[in-house]
């Protein structure tokens, strides 16, 4: 795959050959095909500028105990985006969201839900992995939920990244991520199973998969919570 800027210099190059070629006008139609991918080649441009950025953040003190930051991934122009809370013990190993135990039960509830994880993009709240003890960034289960300071500092990355990929439907997994985006700090119980706004796009508060998997009584609520998402897209 040619990256953003390959992209740019390769139709630059194009367009140069067909000037000399005599083709003096080229006509985009908005609803077509190539307006499509050039659309999407411009976010996901835009989406690997920001990550290079959360990538040197030294905003705030999560950056000092980090492995790597953890920026996001999936389909710049997705439909549904996920938003966790921050990234734990395997994410900041590998720079990768959800790719711990609640990762793969977040790769479940997407397949159930008809989807691939290429479909949907991931992100959390915070991009770096919030310590108890950050002199300690190799032990398990060494994690908190980031504080309110923290996620001032870095919740700008993820309204940037909304921005861009302009979904359809948030789903927010989580209390922390739920009362972020939505800004009424209520208990998740009285927030999940139906929509919120934020700037005009839906969102969805449900468990965070990590919650379900302690209590996976709660699964038939979160499926609950799926099945009404599946029905907007
Ligand atoms: N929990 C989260 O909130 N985010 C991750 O990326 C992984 C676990
Ligand atoms: Fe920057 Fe966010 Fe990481 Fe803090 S958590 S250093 S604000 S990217």
């Amino acid at each position: 795959m040619t990256n953003f800027h390959e992209t740019v210099e390769l139709t630059k190059k194009y367009i140069k050959q067909l000037k000399t070629d005599g083709v003096d006008r080229i006509i985009v139609s908005e609803k077509g095909k190539n307006m499509k991918k050039i659309k999407k080649t411009i976010a996901a441009g835009k989406l690997e500028k920001l990550a290079e950025e959360i990538k040197n953040c030294k905003k705030c003190p999560l950056h000092k105990s980090r492995r790597n930051a953890v920026p996001g991934e999936g389909s710049p122009k997705a439909k549904l985006m996920f938003i966790g809370e921050g990234p734990g013990f395997d994410e900041d190993r590998l720079g990768r969201p959800f790719v711990g135990r609640s990762g793969q039960l977040l790769d479940k509830i997407i397949s159930v839900m008809g989807m691939k994880r290429e479909d949907v993009f991931i992100a959390n709240i915070v991009k770096c992995h919030p310590m108890i003890d950050p002199s300690n960034p190799d032990e398990r289960g060494n994690d908190r939920k980031p504080s309110p300071d923290e996620i001032n500092g870095c919740i700008s990355y993820v309204e940037k990244q909304i921005e861009i990929i302009n979904p359809k439907i948030i789903c927010v997994l989580g209390s922390v991520s739920a009362t972020t985006l939505i800004g009424i700090a209520a208990p998740l119980g009285q927030l999940r199973g139906r929509f919120h706004d934020y700037k005009g796009i839906k969102v969805m508060p449900t468990f965070h998969p990590a919650a379900l998997l302690r209590n996976p009584n709660w699964k038939k609520d979160a499926w609950e919570d799926m099945k009404k998402i599946i029905k907007e897209l």
